[in-house]
């Protein structure tokens, strides 16, 4: 889907309001390192989703960061000052086992918060009381329908929807921040009232409802995508849940991908995502990929391509081959497949 109108006059209004305080001096330039970080810690999952944008599960192959890797990167970024946020994500991050929390302790003890995104599948009490420790942004679940029947269906595996509302219990339990993230496909529209409600009662204090990404298998999967009148629809039916549940739950609208590429452009860039390969990738979205952490020293490459990205010709193409999509035509670009080296 191509950006509205309306999301081209937030994006003006913000880029307008950021250059003033560039002007200001109230807001840097550029970032001379990242303040946030993804790690996608693993291509592997346990779980084999219709709509995943990574693939993650099929190419396992190209996970050659192990987690020693990690570590050492985790204390490079220390030694360097360090990064405020690191969003831990794959693939499943739990698969890592108790390396995982090795990973955090580091960037933990000097300061970082984080963002988990999980399916569920391996929390246990164990495991949520070893997260208590941590600062959370927030821990992210994804559930896809208010029923096993659509759950499992769409993300390949029969029980994980159990896994997954346990894991939602163990962790709000814990007092965790949890955010339940829904996919929205035509299977599952009409279950988005009862997601809230089940969100609500399951203690998670937030939900995200988000549309797919046209990448990875999810570009494989054509049925799954909304309809320009289904789209509407669902966002008729958040904007009533938000009202309705104001003050108990925060219900929230995922960006789409190509909105979100547009706001991003329009301020220095500051994060990066670290791919179970070593790449260093511009993030989730945009197939823009600076080096490799295993061959390259990051902060090398950040200083050299990374940090001025906007301005680099191949992303300003890039921008404008999206932006230009064909208007009747789901999105052709597949973040995954594309790979585009600074
Ligand atoms: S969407 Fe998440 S849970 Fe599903 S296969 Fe991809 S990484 Fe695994």
């Amino acid at each position: 889907m191509n950006i509205t109108e309306d999301e081209k006059k937030a994006i003006k209004f913000e880029k307008a309001f950021i250059n003033k305080l560039i002007k200001e001096n109230q807001f840097p330039v550029e970032f001379t390192f990242p303040i946030g970080l993804q790690f996608e810690l693993t291509a592997s999952c346990n779980l084999k989703c219709k709509h995943c944008y990574n693939r993650s599960g099929d190419n396992d192959k190209i996970t050659s960061m192990t987690p020693q890797h990690w570590i050492d990167f985790s204390r490079y970024l220390v030694d360097r000052g360090g990064i405020f946020q690191c969003i831990l994500s794959g693939g499943e991050p739990l698969l890592l086992g108790n390396k995982l929390f090795e990973i955090m302790d580091i960037l933990h003890n000097d300061g970082t918060g984080f963002i988990l995104i999980t399916n569920g599948m391996l929390v246990t009490q164990n495991i949520a009381q070893n997260l208590m420790k941590y600062r959370f942004y927030r821990v992210q679940v994804s559930i896809d329908g208010a029923t096993a029947e659509l759950h499992d269906n769409l993300r390949g595996v029969k029980g994980s929807f159990d896994r997954a509302v346990e894991a939602v219990l163990l962790l709000s339990n814990a007092g965790l921040p949890v955010t339940i993230a829904n996919c929205v496909t035509r299977e599952n529209l009409d279950s988005i009232e009862k997601m809230a409600e089940m969100s609500y009662l399951l203690g998670a204090s937030s939900i995200i409802f988000g549309k797919i990404m046209p990448s990875g298998r999810a570009a494989l999967n054509n049925n799954l995508f909304l309809t320009e009148q289904e789209s509407e629809l669902m966002l008729k039916k958040i904007n009533s849940l938000i009202k309705k549940y104001f003050n108990k739950l925060i219900i929230q609208i995922g960006a789409t991908d190509i909105y979100q590429l547009n706001k991003s452009s329009i301020t220095p860039n500051s994060v990066a995502i670290i791919r179970p390969n070593g790449d260093i990738r511009l993030d989730c979205v945009a197939p823009i990929i600076a080096g490799n952490i295993l061959k390259d020293d990051f902060y090398k490459l950040w200083n050299q391509k990374f940090k001025n990205v906007w301005t680099n010709k191949k992303v300003i193409d890039y921008l404008f081959e999206i932006n230009n999509l064909n208007k009747n035509k789901l999105s052709v670009i597949n973040h995954v497949d594309k790979d585009i080296e600074l």
